[in-house]
């Protein structure tokens, strides 16, 4: 898998979601992963995917704490990146991320950054 550092444009943090949606599609779109993993990275980037805190958001009454560790809600953020269990996963992979450090207020945050500093050849 490659992910490209020079996502060009305007850089992360612009105040128009047009541009942020933009810079999330274009670090996606050239990923060398099955499409499925790119239509579930652009879901998440737009926090669209059906996490337990959206399902309740939208009135469908289950549990809130996450699967996994049972110590927080179930929010896409705790489950895709701050999770503990989550973090073992990420710090695992090949690109060895640790990713409890720092509080992202979205996935899209957090994967804009990692893909604006990251650059993992095949
Ligand atoms: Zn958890």
């Amino acid at each position: 898998m490659k992910l490209n550092s020079n996502l060009g444009g305007k850089g992360m943090g612009g105040s128009n979601h047009g541009d942020s949606n933009d810079l999330c599609w274009k670090s996606v779109w050239p990923l060398k992963v099955p499409p499925r993993i790119k239509i579930c990275l652009w879901k998440a980037c737009h926090n669209i995917l059906p996490t337990k805190d959206r399902l309740r958001r939208r009135g469908i009454m289950v549990e809130s704490s996450c699967k996994f560790c049972k110590e927080d809600r179930e929010t896409l953020v705790h489950i895709s990146v701050s999770c503990s269990y989550t973090n073992k996963f990420w710090f695992a992979s090949p690109w060895c991320l640790s990713t409890g450090v720092r509080e992202w207020s979205s996935f899209k945050e957090w994967w804009m950054s990692i893909t604006a500093t990251l650059k993992i050849q095949d």
